[in-house]
């Protein structure tokens, strides 16, 4: 059995929670600051009982409900509450897995009474965080992911054979994870509607280990301490341009090895070396770990600019980063799912063509 922790509408219940002032009210979380230039990013039950949802532009969300509560998503905060909640299901001593930001999944393997732990798991979140959850129970994590929406908030809901026909035939096909997309358009094209209509087309589909595996025991190899690249130029060079875009090749370059690995790093370090400054190092740590080599040379940018030399000869460089972990988390803006999709692409690129073949411009100043 799988237990499928759903929380509900994580970010806006989070920011209902630090400001009561928005307790219940109609309150969408914007991707970016700026009110009506964003995407929502999520939104208060509320709000999405007027048709408001993530995704939408926030004008339209705007245009919808005029007195729309507002405010910009702060990462960070709704990570270390993920985290909070992560680390507390671990006492359950159970089989765990962190199936994105706010969606856990505990397995059973006999467990006497599923019902009254998902209980006392919800009361738990529910005191210790202030926040609701939903909780879907069935013989594998499709079917329980599904069952965790089905009585959104707050829910509780088991899918088991008595009621799985009942279950199946009330829910509507787009419900089931992976169906929102192009293959349950394709579904729907050719007639299924339910998810039973699915079952009696494809029984295999909901079988017990159908796109199981995700709490399989996995197995964590050594994550190394950090990932540098460095460069030694052919003669001191004084041009800031082309420091620059060596600081950006070295910072694409650690980053592709971060991607390959599946890590994130949440420190960044510059080293300098030229005859007037002799060895400079200088590191910055951000709650956000990144692998995107854009970032990471912001960072390092930003480092040098704190270094308070003016145009120094620079004969050596280093890009190092460190504080790796592995990469868990699914982007969670629409500009970062964007960035991520940019990527991903690129890497799928260069993989093919040669590490290289596809690179930001600023670096054609290091040939
Ligand atoms: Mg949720």
């Amino acid at each position: 059995m799988i237990l499928h922790i759903d929380m509900d509408a994580f970010f806006a219940s989070i920011e209902q929670v630090i400001n009561p002032r928005l307790k219940d009210k109609p309150l969408i979380i914007g991707s970016r600051g700026n009110k009506t230039r964003t995407v929502v990013c999520a939104a208060s039950y509320a709000a999405k009982a007027l048709g408001i949802h993530s995704g939408m532009p926030s004008q339209e969300a705007f245009s919808i409900c005029p007195k729309l509560e507002f405010v910009a998503a702060d990462q960070a905060k709704y990570i270390w509450t993920s985290e909070q909640i992560f680390q507390m299901l671990k006492d359950y001593d159970l089989p765990l897995n962190y199936a994105s930001i706010d969606e856990f999944q505990l397995e059973l393997a006999s467990h006497p009474n599923p019902l009254n732990l998902a209980k006392k798991i919800k009361e738990q979140i529910y005191a210790n965080f202030n926040i609701t959850a939903s909780v879907g129970i069935a013989k594998n994590w499709l079917l329980a992911k599904l069952a965790s929406k089905l009585n959104k908030p707050d829910g509780l809901t088991l899918i088991d054979d008595s009621n799985f026909e009942q279950v199946l035939r009330q829910t509507s096909l787009d419900k089931l994870c992976g169906m929102g997309g192009k293959i349950g358009a394709n579904f729907i094209v050719s007639g299924l509607k339910t998810c039973w209509d699915l079952y009696l087309n494809l029984p295999g589909f909901f079988d017990e280990n159908q796109g199981d595996g995700s709490l399989k025991k996995k197995t964590v190899p050594g994550i190394p301490k950090s990932i540098s690249h460095s460069y030694t130029l052919p003669t001191a060079q004084i041009n800031p341009q082309v420091i620059q875009a060596w600081i950006r090749l070295l910072s694409e370059m650690v980053a592709t090895r971060l991607r390959q690995q599946n890590l994130v790093s949440a420190t960044a370090h510059l080293w300098l070396n030229g005859p007037q400054i002799g060895n400079f190092g200088a590191q910055k740590t951000r709650q956000l770990a990144t692998n995107d080599g854009y970032e990471i040379y912001q960072r390092t940018l930003k480092i040098m600019a704190k270094s308070a030399m003016k145009n120094p000869k620079i004969r050596a460089i280093g890009v190092t980063c460190s504080s790796l972990s592995r990469s868990i988390y699914q982007p969670l803006l629409s500009e970062d799912i964007r960035r991520e999709e940019l990527i991903n692409a690129l890497d799928r690129i260069n993989n093919r063509f040669g590490e290289g073949s596809i690179h930001p411009a600023i670096t054609v100043l290091t040939h």
